[in-house]
């Protein structure tokens, strides 16, 4: 063997002690609250990319579309028809766009309940809340009524919060945050959000 093989061989070994390690360590069976935050992008993408993944397993998954899209959703059109998934979105536009918090809010309402539906349903297995932070943010929904559904959640249901400002208490009540950084965003140079890439 040469001696690079070697010296590759020999910290593959420690490597391996070490996740080994940290395997057997992780021994708590239970779902998770994760939030993906920041303002990079990437933060639906990957909360439908959990959901693709769940549902290839059969599991049951519902997913809350807080703030309606301007446009369509690739993610939602591909899955619509899986017969695990619910989806429920909010009956609105964006908040600047119907400029009426009035009816802002009673739609917020009519999907939160949607929303607390599955969060107390233990034969789904994955939640996702999108943008629901702008909800907490506007006002719109108080913390402390989220905070009460997922306390009080099926012990082996997984939520996902996505969305920009995460509240403080949310994120210490987390189990995985991540935070997407922006470092550059093509809109920034004028480039136009793509469809089948951006929605
Ligand atoms: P995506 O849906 O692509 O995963 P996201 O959920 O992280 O993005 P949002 O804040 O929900 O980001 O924005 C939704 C839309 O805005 C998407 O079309 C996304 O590509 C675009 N977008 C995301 N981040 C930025 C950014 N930093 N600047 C401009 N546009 C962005
Ligand atoms: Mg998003």
């Amino acid at each position: 063997m040469s001696e690079r093989n070697a010296r590759h061989r020999q910290s593959m070994q420690k490597l391996k002690t070490h996740v080994d390690e940290r395997v057997a360590a992780a021994t708590e069976q239970c779902g998770l609250l994760m939030v993906f935050t920041g303002n990079g992008k990437g933060k639906t993408t990957a909360a439908w990319g959990t959901v693709t993944r769940a549902l290839g397993y059969g599991y049951r998954v519902g997913v809350v579309q807080f703030i309606k899209g301007l446009w369509e959703c690739g993610e939602r059109e591909r899955l619509a028809d899986d017969a695990n998934l619910e989806i429920a979105v909010m009956a609105t536009g964006f908040t600047w766009e119907t400029q009426n918090r009035d009816s802002d809010i009673a739609a917020c309402r009519a999907v939160w309940g949607e929303a607390e539906r599955m969060l107390a349903d233990p034969g789904t297995y994955l939640v996702v809340l999108d943008e629901i932070t702008y909800m907490l943010k506007f006002g719109y929904l108080d913390f402390a009524t989220l905070k009460q559904a997922l306390d009080n959640r099926p012990r082996e249901q997984t939520v996902i919060v996505t969305g920009r400002n995460a509240h403080r208490d949310l994120l210490a009540m987390a189990d995985t945050v991540t935070e997407m950084q922006e470092i550059r965003h093509a809109f920034n140079s004028g480039i136009q959000a793509r469809r089948g890439i951006d929605y």
